[in-house]
């Protein structure tokens, strides 16, 4: 039996969880640990925040849904994460030991880089649904234009949209096809002033100070904005859980990750989502991180269900071995075969394949499962579906 732990249920660690279920043996356990009982389904949280959704048409309680699958729910933080002996320890003093580890957390929202800003300083933020309920008091019905408008008081509100991106529309990714025409046309019809290659210095009640760059990276000039409500989202650094993890993050606490989405130095731990490291797009005069959607985490998924069943089926083969140790030997897991899986190709009876340990199902080409599949019956190529579903609910 191999114990597969995903820590984290949000976009990423539910969709590994519902994936792993399906593809492990009925004797291999999955179990999901996450500090909020709760999915939340995060872009609409500005929504929240300017009341035109509650928090409960947006969270949705994991642990009925997760049971009703045979997946474990620990609703429980994980305070470190200890590679070295394939242990979880958590918040409350247990440890989980685990065979193989899914880290899908979100990062920690780095308020504290900034003096004055998030929640607890003079700044909002909908970086979590607790937020964005907090901004909705603060700002009842505030929905920066449209709600203005409709309130006939949007000419006697002055908006400033301040950003490390070199221009409007860069997005983290060099801009998308005509993004800055568009954006910057649509931020001029709505009366939107912005600066750019911005650092916010301080916030203090009322009063933003932000130092605009030029190309070099020098400080061109300093700003200060007064503001009677301001929405602004920090950086983003790895969870305590994994920061200072040596092999395991990288200096800013996210997870080093190779090409099938597997850690280079403990080769059972996998990592998907807003945690794993990812180089910027490219350098910009201010760092401007590359964007992490859920649209891009759920294919990510698929890959990563895709690795690990790989890497299941050769550890099931490892741990039949007597005097097998609970921390596999990095070579023993394949670094790249060729094919999801040699075996389930080579054993051609169902009986054949589960013997040799494969799990995974007959067919494994997404285009033969999608042609063979009855009508009526999901697609396993419309890997977004649970994504497009949560958009259509909230
Ligand atoms: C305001 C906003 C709008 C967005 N809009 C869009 C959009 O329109 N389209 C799009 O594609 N993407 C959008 N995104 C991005 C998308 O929401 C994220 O990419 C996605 O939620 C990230 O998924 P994840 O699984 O990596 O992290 P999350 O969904 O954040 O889940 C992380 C999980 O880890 C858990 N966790 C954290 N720390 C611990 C710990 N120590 N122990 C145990 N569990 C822990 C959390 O409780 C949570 O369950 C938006 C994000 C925001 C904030």
């Amino acid at each position: 039996m191999a114990h597969v732990v995903i820590l984290g249920a949000g976009v990423g660690g539910m969709s590994m969880a519902y994936d792993m279920r399906e593809q492990a043996r009925a004797q291999d356990k999955i179990t999901v640990v996450s500090n909020h009982p709760y999915f939340q389904f995060k872009p609409s949280n500005p929504w929240v925040a300017v009341n035109w959704r509650t928090r409960d048409d947006t969270t949705v309680d994991v642990g009925p849904l997760l049971e009703r699958k045979g997946i474990d729910f620990i609703a429980v933080g994980c305070r470190r994460v200890h590679p070295e002996r394939n242990a979880l320890e958590l918040e409350d003093g247990h440890e989980i030991a685990y065979d193989f580890l899914i880290v899908a957390t979100n990062p920690k929202l780095a308020f504290v880089e900034v003096e004055g800003l998030g929640p607890n300083g003079h700044t909002d933020s909908v970086c979590h649904v607790n937020h964005a309920v907090h901004a909705g008091k603060v700002w009842k019905g505030f929905i920066m234009d449209t709600d203005l408008r409709r309130r006939r008081i949007r000419s006697k509100v002055p908006m400033t949209f301040v950003t490390a991106e070199p221009y409007i529309g860069h997005l983290g990714l060099g801009g998308v096809g005509d993004s800055k025409g568009l954006l910057e046309s649509a931020m001029r019809h709505r009366h939107v002033k912005w600066i750019c290659n911005a650092k916010v210095t301080r916030v203090e009640e009322g009063k933003m100070h932000v130092a605009e760059h030029n190309e070099d990276g020098q400080v061109k000039k300093e700003h200060v904005l007064p503001f009677k409500y301001s929405m602004m989202l920090p950086a983003f650094k790895g969870i305590d859980a994994v920061f200072g993890v040596e092999g395991l993050a990288n200096p800013r606490g996210f997870i080093l990750i190779d090409e099938y989405q597997r850690n280079p130095r403990y080769r059972n731990i996998y990592a998907v989502g807003v945690c794993v490291a990812i180089p910027p797009v490219e350098t910009t005069p201010v760092p401007t991180g590359a964007p992490k959607t859920g649209y891009m985490i759920e294919t990510r998924c698929g890959r990563l269900r895709t690795t690990s069943a790989r890497c299941w089926t050769a550890t099931s083969r490892i741990r039949r071995r007597p005097g097998t140790p609970s921390a596999w030997p990095t070579s023993a897991i394949p670094a790249r075969p060729s094919s999801p899986c040699r075996r389930s190709r080579r054993a051609t009876s169902t009986g054949s394949r589960k013997a040799s340990g494969c799990i995974w199902p007959r067919s494994r080409s997404r285009s033969t499962s999608c042609a063979s599949r009855k009508k009526g019956q999901p697609s396993r190529c419309t890997r977004n579906t649970s994504w497009a579903y949560l958009a259509s609910r909230s």
